[in-house]
């Protein structure tokens, strides 16, 4: 029986992890996830059990305790957790890029640190970029690191951090006075270690609360206030201020990769919802699967499902080669998650009345799609990557 989003070209070892997080997300992720969302509630037992299948260290190197798996089969493992439940992919994401941009940009000291715990679960990462006034516009960052003597004072409010509350490490992004001078060259990333929980929970730190959300509940997505905390220079990630803007987009490109990959795999679990109900369910005499409206808007989802998922594993297999995916990865984020918005609607439709059932799966898919037009740079912001890359890459001779 031939299924949606299958990947041809996979090693025994990445078909092995796939096929134990499916069976994962089957049995330990589908049957409660609606009700932890409803409740907007932690999924504390699933993260222990993904501590246990190794997820925190997916992507990060055996000698660090990791798995040592490409973006690739980390993003396919994104998509099957994602047909799970969105919010669980959430917790892994930013931890996916804190990892990541410590084993590109870390100092060895600090990769020695922080990845074996990190491979563990033990240390869970959240980034920082947003504030309440900016987030598409990063070079508008308004908090502060202004140099003490030896180290910096943080003061400022970050918005929007996805594990906020829940992780204990926390690559901010802020403005330093270094490299004034040029464009992006004044922003730097500092490695905050904290406590999980919320209030105050260091000298100079505090997490008010839950952001309240009309989807992707269940992780928490905090504000962090900054009032003069104190850092030591050497929380700098890469040791050197002033490179933050670029680590950070860095960062993000692959963090596109993987809300494409959620896309695809909400997109993928609306597909199986509506396909199985418009089977099930009979009017004026057949089942409505049977009739052609119905069997065409299947059609359109499938073949949706099916590119949204294509465009991913290509953009994936690119960073993993060690080319720029700037392009795919935009390209992929963007039609992924407009796919996933259609595909999610379209399922919705074929349900009827009861899509509006909270009973129903697809009423909590109806309220998680839209978070991926906007995380991870908004559909518009996607747009303006992929021109002006394209007219870059179709320039006029000169
Ligand atoms: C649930 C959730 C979790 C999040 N998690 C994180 C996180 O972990 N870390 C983090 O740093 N951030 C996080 N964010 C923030 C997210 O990255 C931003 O919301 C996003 O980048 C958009 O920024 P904004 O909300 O400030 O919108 P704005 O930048 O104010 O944009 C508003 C509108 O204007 C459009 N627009 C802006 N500039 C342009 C332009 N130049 N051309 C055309 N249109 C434009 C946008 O597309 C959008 O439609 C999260 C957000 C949400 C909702």
């Amino acid at each position: 029986m031939s299924k949606l989003c299958a990947t041809e070209g996979l090693t025994d070892v990445q078909r092995d992890i796939l096929s134990a997080v499916r069976k994962f997300v089957d049995n330990q992720i589908l049957p409660v996830a609606t009700r932890l969302e409803h409740d907007d509630e932690y999924p504390s037992e699933i993260v222990e059990q993904m501590k246990d299948l190794g997820i925190f260290g997916l992507t990060i190197p055996e000698e660090y305790g990791g798995l040592g798996e490409s973006l690739l089969t980390y993003a396919l493992v994104v998509e099957e957790i994602s047909r799970g439940w969105m919010s669980v992919s959430g917790i892994i994401n930013t931890h996916f890029i804190v990892a990541y941009l410590l084993l590109q940009h870390g100092t060895s000291a600090q990769k020695q640190e922080y990845l074996p715990r990190m491979a563990t679960g033990e240390v869970r990462g959240a980034f920082s970029m947003s504030e309440p006034d900016l987030g598409s516009d990063v070079s508008a960052i308004k908090t502060t690191a202004t140099p003490t003597g030896d180290g910096y004072s943080i003061t400022g409010r970050k918005m929007w951090l996805t594990n906020g509350g829940s992780a204990n490490l926390v690559a901010v992004l802020v403005r330093t006075p270094e490299g004034q001078d040029k464009p992006h060259r004044n922003l730097t990333t500092f490695l905050v270690e904290k406590e999980p929980g919320f209030g105050e929970i260091a000298e100079g730190i505090m997490i008010p609360g839950k952001i309240e959300k009309m989807g992707y509940k269940g992780v928490d997505t905090t504000e962090l206030l900054f009032d003069d905390y104190r850092i030591a220079a050497d929380r700098i990630l890469g040791g050197v201020p002033g490179r933050g803007f670029y680590q950070m987009m860095d960062g993000v490109e692959v963090g596109r990769v993987n809300v494409a990959a959620r896309a695809a795999g909400v997109a993928n679990r609306a597909f199986e919802l509506g396909v199985s109900y418009a089977q099930q369910r009979r009017t004026f005499g057949k089942r409505i699967a049977d009739h052609q409206a119905i069997l065409f808007r299947l059609a359109e989802m499938g073949t949706k499902v099916e590119a949204a998922h294509q465009m991913v594993v290509r953009a994936a297999r690119i960073k993993d080669a060690g080319n720029r995916n700037d392009l795919e990865a935009g390209m992929a984020k963007y039609l992924a998650s407009e796919y996933c918005r259609d595909v999610v609607e379209d399922s919705f439709r074929i349900h009827g009345g009861y899509g509006f059932a909270k009973e129903f799966e697809i009423e909590r898919l109806y309220r998680e799609a839209p978070m991926l037009l906007i995380g991870e740079g908004t559909a518009d912001i996607q747009r303006m990557i992929i021109g002006r890359r394209l007219l870059e890459d179709y320039a006029l001779p000169s």
